[in-house]
């Protein structure tokens, strides 16, 4: 494999080389020395790291074409997808995950945590066609695994605990929870701090998705996380509910969130899709206060949730997309949030999953992605084409669509 120079790229708003040596950045300065390296010609297009999905379901993506979807009056997502997972062989999980990570390393993502369900319905099928799916991409894509209870684990659901652990001993590397799945929320929450501190493992919860302000466990799942010493390692997806909170609480919830330093990955996409569907006056957002959240400290990321299935029938493990879809469901489209809208998708998804030798600087792994636009805003807006996607210095993914424009 020779080595790669990317030259005149727009790096940190400077047209700047980058040489790749052995799959890592060794050199990014102005008009580097062409001997001995590949040179992919990118002049004056804009370079970031590559994409970081941090919660996303390949088991559950592309089946939206088995049940009628969400109807006023009609089962929960949950129920829908409860229904269909019964049915998942390893097989058929393989291939649906595989078509939805081809997409996202098409779309410049370089490493993901994924949510992999284990319960009574699925068992471990999801698990033994994700882990395979780790390993026969592995050079595309770095795959990370959180084994995760989406119907709870008390009642009927006991097993489940068994089977979580069994996960973790096949080596998934975080846990996974989803409080509002069981009636006693905080019985839940415990022993996932119990077992994840057992394993010594990561906990992301999918945490106040809804609007029932009564509900709310961020604050307990924060005072745990302190309690427990466990700064830093809790990750929460969806938190909603902050919107629905008045905002002397809401912002008191957020200073527990900044302590604990708890990161939260916001899913607009599902939210928008999902949420507001039975309010006769305002149809509710259902996405979190990621503003707020930012100005208070606390590490926000974004993330596509779920493709093609009852949540999101129009999910796209496109990260660039999700950007967007922030932009205009946050309130967070003016030119100076576009300009730092991409962090949420690099930079800050990064931090949430602790990745060492991450970014634009010499000495980082080389995974980058380099879009056909001068800046962030354009990127956004115009939803651009990624030209390139390298995974540690080699080129996974290149893009060669174009328009031809017959103008008078
Ligand atoms: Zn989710």
């Amino acid at each position: 494999m020779e080595d790669l120079l990317l030259r005149g790229g727009r790096v940190g708003g400077l047209r700047q080389d980058i040489a790749i040596r052995e799959g890592r950045i060794h050199r990014i300065a102005p008009d580097l020395a062409p001997a001995g390296y590949e040179v992919l010609e990118i002049s004056d297009k804009l370079v970031l790291p590559g994409f970081v999905e941090t919660h996303i379901h390949p088991d559950k993506a592309f089946i939206a074409d088995r049940s009628d979807g969400l109807r006023a009056g009609g089962p929960t997502p949950q129920m829908l997808v409860a229904e269909q997972k019964k049915k998942f062989t390893v097989d058929d999980v393989y291939q649906r995950a595989r078509r939805a990570l081809e997409l996202a390393i098409r779309h410049g993502c370089t490493t993901m945590r994924a949510h992999v369900e284990v319960d009574i319905f699925v068992e471990m099928r999801g698990v033994e066609a994700l882990q395979r799916l780790q390993k026969d991409l592995a050079g595309a894509l770095d795959l990370r695994l959180i084994a995760f209870a989406q119907e709870g684990i008390f009642g009927a659901q006991e097993p489940t605990k068994a089977l979580l652990r069994d996960a973790l001993k096949a080596g998934l590397s975080t846990l996974g929870g989803a409080p509002f799945m069981d009636t006693d929320q905080r019985g839940h929450i415990d022993w996932f701090f119990e077992t994840a501190q057992e394993f010594g493992v990561p906990l992301d919860f999918h945490a106040d998705s809804g609007d029932d302000i009564a509900m709310l466990t961020t604050d307990y799942i924060a005072e745990q996380t302190i309690k427990r010493r466990m700064h830093g390692r809790v990750t929460l997806g969806h938190v909603g509910m902050l919107d629905a909170l008045p905002p002397k609480d809401r912002a008191d919830v957020i200073a527990k969130v900044r302590e604990a330093q708890i990161h939260v990955i916001s899913l607009p996409a599902t939210e928008l899709h999902v949420k507001g569907r039975t309010d006769a006056q305002k149809t509710w957002r259902g996405v979190t206060r990621l503003g707020e959240l930012r100005d208070a400290g606390v590490n926000i990321a974004i993330s596509t949730n779920n493709i093609v299935n009852p949540f999101t029938p129009y999910g796209h493990p496109d990260l660039l997309r999700q950007a967007l879809i922030t932009a205009a469901s946050a309130h967070l489209g003016n030119l100076d949030q576009l300009a730092w809208l991409p962090e949420l998708f690099t930079t800050n998804s990064a931090r949430l999953l602790g990745l060492e030798d991450y970014g634009l600087a010499e000495g980082c792994r080389a995974d980058l992605v380099v879009l056909d636009a001068r800046d962030a805003a354009q990127a956004i807006t115009e939803q651009v084409e990624k030209l390139y996607v390298i995974k540690a210095g080699r080129v996974v993914a290149r893009s060669t669509r174009t328009t031809e424009l017959r103008l008078p």
